[in-house]
């Protein structure tokens, strides 16, 4: 009898391993002719200094997927499918190309140094494909790299520190800014950031939403924007919601910020027409 319960168990796991499997198949068959077929675009947040108010100092892609029937569909959930089906290599091409596109699109109206963060999965950094994808998209549209910045999440480095480290000097060599994402939660030690020849550390939200509750989350802040201005790097604190998060994490150290309370991520053209539009000084050019 046990037998038999053990193998009816059994059975239920499989069938719902299968199913599970089932939708991931065609999620990632969906995924696969989404990218091939513009359901996927390309949204922006604007990312501003902290030490000079409104000053826009650069913005981040953010890609969504808009089916056509018209159901979107969370970056926080195809992302994961993508990268362990290997279609991130392929959705990661995609958002470069069409980034790199945007960048030289509106060059003429874009400060100077505006920086436009990409992120880069896990996958193609530790491949060494990032690289290739990046210079071969800037010598087509003609883009300076210094107007680029790349985004790799802490875990992705500390999950193949050697490879990752010599891609990004090779990166920083050829003039790309380069920003460790959601850092404070990828398990590093801060020792490792002597070796890593990044230009910006972007504080995880996780604290940011913590900020108000007391002291720690504070701590914590106050810490990585210490140790990485020693390094030289830029601080930017992501997921501001509240002003009053805002004003702690400049007295905490943070240089930039992005989050809700300033911009939330928007469509291309609304990022022009509300920040670069005609009419709308740029504080980048209003001081020369
Ligand atoms: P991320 O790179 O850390 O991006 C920041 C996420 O925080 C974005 O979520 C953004 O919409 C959200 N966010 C910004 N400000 C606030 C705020 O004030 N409050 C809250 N609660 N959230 C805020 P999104 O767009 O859903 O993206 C989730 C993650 O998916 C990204 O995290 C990134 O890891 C990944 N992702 C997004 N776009 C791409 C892409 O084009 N390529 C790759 N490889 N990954 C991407
Ligand atoms: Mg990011
Ligand atoms: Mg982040
Ligand atoms: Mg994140």
């Amino acid at each position: 009898r046990q037998a038999i319960v053990r193998q009816q168990r059994n059975c239920a796991y499989l069938d719902q391993q299968r199913l599970f499997s089932r939708a991931r198949l065609a999620l990632e068959a969906k995924l696969r002719q989404a990218i091939d077929s513009n359901e996927l675009t390309l949204y922006v947040q604007p990312q501003f200094s902290l030490t000079i108010p409104s000053r826009l100092v650069g913005a981040e892609v953010l890609v969504r997927w808009i089916t056509r029937d018209g159901q979107f569909i969370s970056p926080a959930h195809f992302i994961p499918i993508a990268e362990q089906t290997g279609l991130i290599v392929r959705l990661d091409h995609w958002v470069c190309e069409h980034s790199v596109a945007m960048l030289a699109k509106y060059q003429s109206l874009l400060p100077e140094d505006f920086r436009l963060s990409v992120n880069f999965s896990a996958v193609s950094i530790s491949r060494g494909l990032c690289e290739k994808l990046i210079l071969d998209s800037i010598k087509r549209w003609r883009v300076p790299p210094r107007n680029l910045c790349i985004e790799i999440t802490e875990s992705a480095i500390m999950n193949s520190l050697v490879a990752t480290r010599q891609s990004i000097a090779r990166l920083r060599q050829q003039g790309f800014d380069i920003a460790i994402d959601d850092f404070g939660t990828g398990y590093s030690s801060m020792a490792y950031l002597k070796n890593l020849a990044v230009t910006h550390l972007k504080i995880d939200q996780i604290f940011t939403a913590g900020l108000e509750n007391g002291m720690s989350d504070q701590q914590i802040v106050k810490a990585i924007a210490m140790v990485g201005k020693s390094f030289g790097h830029h601080i930017l604190i992501e997921g501001v919601e509240q002003a009053k998060q805002a004003t702690l994490a400049t007295q905490l150290g943070c240089q930039f910020v992005q989050g809700f309370h300033f911009a939330k991520p928007m469509a291309w053209i609304d990022f022009v027409r509300q920040y670069l539009g005609e009419g709308h000084l740029i504080p980048a050019l209003k001081s020369s």
